[in-house]
């Protein structure tokens, strides 16, 4: 079997709608490396239990927009207050290794993520309700109420741009919400561009005659 590029996808919703939930447990369900979060480096302040490196990498101001002047971001943005960004060579490096890759930003970086790379596939996830988002928000118990306010605020205008992704799920029970996120990745390694890579040898026998 030939080596074939993985697939990027970018992985967006409002916050507490489960997206982090979602694709943890999907890189749970493919242990064997197949697939990876990109971690982003961020100004924000770690949360509790939050680590470095795993997370996210956490930097300040400076180091950040440093970075931004290196050209190190593949795309970067400004959210709550502060600056998320995916590093550029983490993400050529992990593709052109044969792994999948997932994004977990905002719809800026999304944005710019298609312009950059056309073959993204885009997938935003919903909540069933605002009242079960700003529920998962407080269960989280990881913000503070003024916080949970400007996240919810900020939904509004989040899920308003749900029409420039590709793929929609909506987060009601979790596993089946989770399998369908498996399906998408599923079908894009399906692919005849890819396929046709995988199985090259297959292909040239089946039709050397
Ligand atoms: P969450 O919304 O609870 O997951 O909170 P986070 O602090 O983890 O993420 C904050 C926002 O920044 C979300 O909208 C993320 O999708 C977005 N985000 C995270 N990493 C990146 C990144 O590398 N680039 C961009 N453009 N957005 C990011
Ligand atoms: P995001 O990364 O989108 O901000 P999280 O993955 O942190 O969201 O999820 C927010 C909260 O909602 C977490 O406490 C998570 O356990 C919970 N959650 C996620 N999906 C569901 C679901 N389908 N049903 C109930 N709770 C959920
Ligand atoms: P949180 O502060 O709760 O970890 O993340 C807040 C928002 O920032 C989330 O909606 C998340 O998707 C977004 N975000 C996280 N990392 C990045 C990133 O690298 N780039 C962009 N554009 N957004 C990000």
């Amino acid at each position: 079997m030939s080596k074939v590029s993985g697939n990027l996808f970018v992985i967006a919703a409002p916050s507490g709608a489960g997206k982090s939930s979602m694709i943890d447990a999907l890189l749970k369900r493919h242990p064997q490396g197949s697939m990876q979060v990109s971690v982003s480096t961020t100004t924000r302040k770690p949360r509790p239990g939050e680590k470095e490196g795993e997370h996210y990498f956490f930097v300040d101001e400076k180091t950040f927009l440093e970075q931004v002047d290196k050209g190190n971001f593949y795309e970067y943005a400004k959210v709550f207050d502060h600056y998320y960004g995916t590093s550029r060579h983490v993400i050529e490096d992990t593709l052109a290794s044969g792994v999948d890759v997932f994004l977990d930003i905002d719809w800026q970086g999304t944005r710019q993520v298609k312009a950059a790379y056309p073959g993204v596939h885009t997938v935003f996830i919903l909540p069933p309700s605002n009242a079960e988002l700003e529920r998962r928000l407080r269960n989280r118990g990881q913000d503070s109420e003024e916080v949970i306010a400007k996240r919810m605020a900020k939904a509004q205008h989040e899920m308003s741009h749900y029409a420039e992704f590709s793929y929609l799920i909506v987060n009601e029970d979790f596993d089946k919400s989770v399998q369908q996120l498996e399906h998408i990745v599923m079908s894009q390694r399906l692919r005849r561009s890819k396929q046709q890579i995988r199985h090259r040898e297959i292909l040239q026998d089946l039709l050397a005659e």
